[in-house]
């Protein structure tokens, strides 16, 4: 079948519009070529463009004439060289008997010229069929160097050509810079494929309007990330706004926003590849998920990401090892005269040999990305289980235990047959096990999540919706969403003594909760004021430093004790 289709190729008549408003100038070029070509013919620039609109897919060439009524040759190349149905890579020649019109037409796209009075035949032909050719072969090269969304560059491409730059143009200051599109497949998601490519194409518009003004080259490396290899840029404010006003301009979008991470004056003694990596561990860094940053690169990040790695390699020994301990934090109810002990959250914690005591803050959003997270996670439901039923067994109480669930457990699939074994196995109830499942988990979704949830809740597992407030859901979401207990951002907390519209926010927050019969607890509660200021506002419950510190399992049993004494 190749074969076959190679020999048509190669001996199929190509296609020519001829555009020229002298009948006789037309039929002297139709007797010449109509043997070897195909021929259509136009009279003016408007009729050529109705050709071209119908035919452009198997045109191979144009030959245009400049002077003609209606629309001229120069008109015509103006229109194809800014359209974006690929007009421009039909390639033009340009039919003159004026020297002098060259210039013009060879800077509006022309690829070559036939002088008027046509001479002999053969040359005229070779010129033609050379051209056809050439822009043939540029087709297929830009197919294969170009991403089929954006047309920029593909990363090996990409590569190739910032290594031909750094040759010549050795002495170059350049700069790598890595953009990566926040939450892109909720851009998919909302809006649809079509959008998500539209604001690829934004985004890869954007990029070259900002190299049109500097030297330097792009790519789409994959799915929405993008790399940049431009000389140094001294004003990063600036050019990032400009590219961030252009892409949200082009988009349509508004709520849009990016990370862009920079490797500045790059040593040269380092690969592209290394680079290019510089600038992708800045934009990981960039802090804001939800708004557009930017970060740059420099050593201590360099040094941060060792130690990330080291970590991450050393995990596996470290669960067998026991070096993670879980810690427990008491909540208490309020809503009494006194506060009661009623539940407790189990925090990780990673005991290491070399570093002491790390914080989960460090090590759960490195093992966020790599799937690690999900071990840690079944650890520590395991080791809470099995301490409910500890508790059980030596208090002669059920102190209910909640465990934090990330959002990748949530499309484990055995996700529920796991967390029904443990409670099996431990000899505890569902209800006694409860799931805290951060907001930006149910924001992000898909129903998908929100039947999981519904079929844990059908179990007998209490689900607590953790960080409320901190991420993108709205109030009315609430009403929809399954949940039993509400638990309050420690922001809110934390300015609300300060601030009233956090005070106020808290005060709707706990208003709608109670209408809907949905129990509040307010974590990072720290002090007597927020503490009574909570109470008053009618919340239900508290965890926070203000009653007691997350505590080694040891600690946590004083706590217990002295709660049944006060019974
Ligand atoms: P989180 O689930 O929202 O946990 C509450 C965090 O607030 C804990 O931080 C706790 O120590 C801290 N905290 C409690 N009261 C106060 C207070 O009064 N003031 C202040 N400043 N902080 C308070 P921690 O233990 O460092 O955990 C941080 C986050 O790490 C947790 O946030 C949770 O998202 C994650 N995490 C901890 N353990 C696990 C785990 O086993 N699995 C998963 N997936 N994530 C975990
Ligand atoms: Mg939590
Ligand atoms: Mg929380």
């Amino acid at each position: 079948m190749k074969t076959i289709s190679r020999i048509e190729k190669e001996t199929r008549k190509r296609k020519i519009l001829v555009v020229d408003d002298e009948f006789v100038n037309r039929s002297i070029l139709g007797n010449m070529l109509e043997n070897d070509f195909e021929l259509l013919y136009a009279s003016n620039g408007k009729e050529a463009l109705d050709i071209i609109r119908s035919e452009y897919k198997t045109l191979s060439i144009i030959l245009l004439d400049l002077l003609m009524p209606e629309m001229d040759g120069y008109q015509l190349l103006e229109i194809l060289s800014n359209d974006e149905n690929n007009y421009k890579n039909i390639p033009v020649i340009i039919l003159t008997s004026e020297k002098s019109a060259e210039i013009k037409s060879l800077q509006l796209g022309a690829v070559d010229f036939i002088p008027k009075p046509y001479d002999i035949p053969e040359v005229i032909k070779e010129r033609i069929r050379r051209s056809i050719k050439l822009a043939e072969e540029n087709k297929l090269i830009t197919a294969v160097e170009n991403d089929s969304v954006t047309s920029l560059y593909n990363k090996e491409f990409f590569y190739q050509y910032a290594k031909d730059m750094d040759t010549f143009h050795s002495d170059m200051q350049t700069d790598t810079a890595v953009i990566n599109v926040n939450r892109f497949h909720l851009v998919n998601e909302l809006y649809g494929r079509q959008a998500g490519n539209g604001l690829l194409r934004a985004i890869a518009d954007s990029l070259r309007k900002l190299l049109r003004k500097n030297m330097g080259l792009a790519c789409r490396c994959d799915s929405d990330t993008f790399f940049l290899y431009i000389a140094h840029q001294e004003d990063y404010d600036k050019c990032i706004s400009e590219l961030l006003n252009s892409i949200s301009k082009l988009s349509g979008l508004s709520n849009i926003s990016v990370r862009i991470g920079i490797y500045e004056n790059c040593s040269k003694e380092l690969s592209l590849e290394q680079r290019i990596d510089h600038a992708m561990l800045a934009c990981n860094n960039c802090r804001s998920t939800y708004n557009s940053s930017f970060a740059f690169f420099d050593d201590k990040l360099r040094e941060k990401e060792i130690f990330y790695e080291k970590l991450v390699h050393s995990t596996d020994d470290a669960l067998d090892e026991k070096q993670f301990i879980v810690y427990y934090q008491p909540k208490f109810n309020i809503k009494g005269d006194k506060p009661v002990l009623s539940s407790a959250e189990a925090l990780i914690r990673w005991k290491h040999p070399e570093h002491g005591m790390i914080s989960p803050g460090v090590f759960i959003p490195l093992f966020e990305k790599n799937g690690l997270i999900q071990k840690i996670d079944h650890y520590v439901w395991r080791e809470a289980a099995a301490r409910i039923a500890e508790w059980k067994k030596s208090f002669g109480i059920t102190l209910p235990v909640s465990v934090n669930v990330s959002r990748v457990d949530l499309f484990d699939p055995e996700l529920e047959a796991r967390l029904l074994a443990l409670t099996e196995e431990n000899g505890i109830s569902p209800g006694d096990l409860m799931l805290e499942i951060t907001e930006s988990a149910y924001s992000d979704d898909d129903s998908g999540i929100i039947s999981v949830i519904n079929k844990l809740r059908e179990d007998g597992f209490t689900i607590e919706m953790d960080d409320f407030g901190s991420g993108y859901s709205s109030l009315n979401m609430l009403t929809s969403m399954p949940i039993d207990i509400l638990k309050l951002d420690m922001g809110f907390v934390r300015k609300m003594c300060s601030s009233e519209t956090d005070r106020q926010m808290v005060g709707i927050i706990l208003e709608i909760a109670k209408f809907l019969y949905v129990p509040v607890i307010a974590e990072g509660v720290e002090d007597e004021q927020q503490y009574r200021t909570l109470k008053n506002m009618g919340c239900d419950l508290i965890q926070g430093f203000y009653f007691s510190k997350p505590l080694p399992p040891e600690d946590f049993e004083n706590v217990i004790s002295k709660s049944l004494q006060a019974l």
